[in-house]
């Protein structure tokens, strides 16, 4: 493991004043990810920033939205009341997100920024990958590729995007909200993602230096039922094969209120606005959930190892609709 320095922020100022004047100097909250990933060889920052005892930790209730602040822990978001009675798609995404252990330490924030999980990301003895090593190539789409992406691919890198979490937070139109030396901004989640494209080693808009303070989760209206369900090849402590998180309104046998996102399938947390399209003033049944999954899937782009997932992932999200429809029933 390459050495480093330690410095605990006194406030939030400095520590985005320390972060900022150094390339080579980053945050450390919960680090459940980040160190695996310092003794890995991956990151070999000279130095980290400790947040974990600034003021940046609770989650506060407007009525219409929940602020939850970034070093809130997973454990504390899922067990907050609001989030158990009016977003249970939350819950169970941090629930289903990572083991006890870690949901006690693991912060929203650092949830949000957790790096791919490919395993030649992860395996610095690889040469090829271009999220790691910019120009080198892709491992993964020449080798062996099933915890993949099939959609918000390119040619470069079809590493998946990894946080549970992040798939209701999307649904929700949830914002983030930052801080840097230029004062506050607030950012959509489903901006704040950027896809692989042509350079996989930008994985957001965040500039160097800005520190995520907060989130903003509006609520959704009265009467909406929510479930996040995760496929996986084992039933605890793995990431998602396919996974799908959704919100509804049904009056009547109408779906008056839809919100869809997918996870295991995106490079980024793949909100789906073409399945609520579907969705929105049409019957609830099986064939318009069934239509909602085929426009989910528009798009998707496949290796061998990976095309098991469209199909998977078409069910997966069929199960949740028909799930919180039955509750409507
Ligand atoms: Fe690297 Fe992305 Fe290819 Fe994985 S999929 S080897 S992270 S470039």
């Amino acid at each position: 493991m390459r050495p480093f320095s330690y410095v605990r922020a006194a406030d939030a100022g400095e520590a985005v004043a320390l972060v900022s004047a150094d390339p080579d100097t980053t945050y450390l909250a919960g680090g459940t990810t980040q160190l695996d990933l310092m003794k890995d060889g991956v990151l070999g920052p000279d130095r980290l920033v400790d947040i974990t005892r600034l003021p940046l930790s609770g989650i506060t209730h407007t009525g219409t939205t929940i602020r939850v602040g970034a070093t809130t822990t997973m454990e504390e978001l899922a067990a907050d009341p609001v989030v158990i009675e009016r977003l249970p798609f939350i819950r169970e995404a941090l629930l289903l997100g990572a083991s006890t252990q870690l949901r006690n330490l693991a912060t929203i924030g650092g949830n949000l920024l957790q790096r791919a999980r490919c395993r030649y990301f992860r395996d610095p003895t690889v040469e090829a990958c271009n999220k790691r090593n910019p120009g080198s190539g892709c491992a993964a789409i020449t080798g062996f590729a099933r915890m993949h992406a099939i959609l918000g691919t390119s040619d470069h890198c079809i590493a998946l995007h990894a946080s549970d979490l992040a798939i209701p937070l999307a649904a929700l139109d949830t914002v983030i909200h930052v801080q840097s030396m230029d004062g506050p901004r607030s950012i959509p989640l489903t901006e704040f993602y950027l896809p692989p494209g042509d350079t996989p080693h930008v994985e957001n808009v965040l500039r160097h230096g800005e520190l995520i303070t907060a989130i903003e989760v509006p609520l959704p209206p009265e009467g909406a039922r929510s479930h996040y369900l995760k496929v996986r090849d084992r039933v605890s402590y793995e990431f998602a094969l396919t996974s799908a998180g959704a919100a509804l309104v049904v009056e009547d046998g109408l779906i008056r209120h839809a919100r869809v996102a997918l996870g295991g399938v995106g490079t980024v947390p793949w909100r789906s606005w073409d399945a609520e399209d579907v969705l929105r003033d049409a019957p609830a049944t099986g064939d318009t959930f069934q239509a909602a999954a085929e426009a989910a899937l528009t798009g998707a782009r496949t290796l061998p190892g990976t095309a098991f997932k469209v199909e998977l992932a078409k069910r997966t999200l069929i199960r949740v609709l028909e799930t919180i429809a039955g509750e409507q029933a």
